[in-house]
């Protein structure tokens, strides 16, 4: 069991060297970071309850020692900028700084969100461009930029399911949503959240859908069935439009998970395999820097049959005298709102700056290499790891650790961790659930062949150090600022706050 230390303690490092004191337990009394100049106005009109306590403990550092604080952290932080990050589902690649430049222009960054629309004009215009242009690469015409991440979009995609089949009149009969049993785990929180019963769909032997499966559970008390394509094995569906007829045969709709679409962009469009509505992660698939939380935007996407029920806002074009304008409107038969604006704005712009400078052909070599890279992985790793379903892959590969756990004592967690020692970023661990000891590996489309093959050599080490000396592994990591958390406890109780010693 690790210690009980508070969270802010252990990511501040070890209290013994200076360098990683806390910003409360640097600096001394009196000294400023600037120089604010002194209040000579009226004395405050505040009651004096309002007013800020002299006796609040802040932390009292020059602009230094500041820097030197933030500069110390931030050096510790791993990124994509710093190394592989190969995080299974993340889709964590490399992101064009251009897309940061375009979005931190000041005619976008300092758009307040309630500005009137007659000012916006520029904004709403590439947001109307970017819902066309998603619109076609998916083949779901109708979209809403709306909603903040993916599980926000599949909950709009799943409440605009809801809504047409009241509207149909068959949402009492119509109850459950069938998800697969190597989904992400949004899915069902996502069909549970809008109110529906969740069916567990039991993947085939080869971890694919399996249809006979399928067509048992399939009749009209079915809502919709919620499909990851790729799924998150990295697998095709070669029945996908078999299913997709089923489906439809019994008056379901058919969902698509388009999270891992940087395996299929510019190949393959989710309104010509049969489905009705979809979420995109633009953060995972479009550019954008992620992770620990986000940002990110999830559209939602559908086909014009359920375009009324989209969430609102979405953008509109009208032209006059030859001339277009742009407005934020509600569908006829909206959902209503997924959050107070007009969604994740500048992930959005991101994601436009990428789809233009890399246009169609640019977006088929996005989704070539993705695939590529991730069966170069394959190949490289398969002698050294456990692969349960050994068919090409997509963009991810799922390994597992078993064969190193039965022979060494050594999990996907202690390789996971030793990786940190490489300089390489975890893998996701134990997800998907049907895969045990699971090592979900994405590579993404932006890692060269050198660095892909540093990756595989950094897990052929660890494997070959399984054999030779597990202990060393069960005590990894062993360069990084801290060691193993109680990441559970870490979780559930984090303690950010600093107390004075007296108190603590
Ligand atoms: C990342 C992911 C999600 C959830 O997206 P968030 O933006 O994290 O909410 C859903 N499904 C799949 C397959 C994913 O990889």
């Amino acid at each position: 069991m690790a210690s009980r230390a508070p969270v802010s303690r252990a990511l501040a490092g070890d209290e013994a060297a200076p360098a990683a004191a806390l910003t409360f337990e640097r600096g001394a009394p009196g000294r400023r970071a600037v120089d604010v100049p002194a209040w000579r106005g009226e004395a405050s009109e505040l009651p004096p309850a309002h007013l800020l306590r002299a006796s609040l403990p802040l932390p009292e550092l020059s602009q230094g020692e500041l820097v030197r604080y933030y500069s110390d952290l931030a050096s510790r932080n791993f990124g994509i900028d710093t190394g592989s990050y190969p995080l299974g589902s993340c889709t964590m690649k490399y992101n064009p700084k251009v897309d940061d430049l375009l979005a931190s222009l000041t005619g976008f960054a300092d758009l307040h969100p309630l500005a009137p629309e007659a000012l916006a004009q520029g904004t709403l215009a590439v947001l109307f461009e970017l819902q066309e242009a998603l619109g076609a690469i998916t083949g779901l015409p109708a979209v809403s930029l709306a909603p903040a991440a993916g599980a926000q979009g599949e909950l709009a995609g799943i409440l605009m399911v809801k809504r047409a089949l009241e509207e149909r009149g068959e949402l009492a009969r119509r109850r459950r949503v069938l998800v697969l049993d190597s989904a992400h785990g949004t899915n069902p929180a996502t069909a549970a959240m809008a109110g529906f019963a969740v069916t567990e769909l039991q993947s085939g032997p080869d971890g694919r859908i399996d249809e006979p499966a399928l067509r048992a559970v399939l009749d009209d008390t079915v809502a919709a069935v919620m499909v990851t394509l790729p799924s998150t094995l990295g697998l095709w569906e070669p029945a996908i439009e078999a299913v997709a007829r089923d489906i439809h045969a019994v008056g379901a709709y058919l969902y698509a998970d388009g999270a891992n679409l940087n395996a299929i962009v510019g190949r393959l469009r989710f309104g010509d395999v049969g489905f009705d509505v979809a979420h995109l992660n633009l953060h995972k698939t479009f550019s954008t820097p992620h992770g620990g939380g986000g940002p990110g935007a999830g559209p939602v996407l559908a086909s014009s049959a359920l375009a009324r029920f989209l969430p609102t806002p979405v953008v509109a074009r009208r032209e006059a005298d030859g001339e277009a304008t742009y407005a934020l409107v509600a569908p006829e038969a909206s959902i209503g709102r997924m959050q107070q604006f007009h969604g994740s704005v500048g992930v959005l712009l991101r994601a436009y700056a990428y789809l233009r400078t890399l246009g169609l052909e640019g977006l088929r070599a996005v989704s070539e290499n993705a695939v590529l890279n991730a069966n170069y992985l394959r190949e490289l790793l398969l002698p050294y790891y456990d692969l349960p379903f050994p068919t090409r892959v997509l963009h991810e590969v799922v390994f597992s650790a078993t064969r190193q756990r039965r022979e060494h004592g050594i999990r996907a967690y202690d390789i996971a961790k030793r990786l940190i020692d490489h300089g390489v970023h975890p893998p996701t661990v134990y997800f998907p659930l049907i895969v045990e000891e699971a090592l979900m590996i994405e590579p993404t489309e932006t890692e060269s062949r050198e660095s892909l093959e540093r990756v595989a050599a950094a897990f052929i080490a660890i494997a070959e150090e399984a054999a030779r000396d597990p202990e060393a592994l069960h005590a990894a990591p062993t360069t990084a600022p801290i060691g193993r958390l109680d990441e559970a406890l870490a979780a559930r109780q984090p303690d950010l706050r600093w107390r004075p010693p007296a108190e603590a």
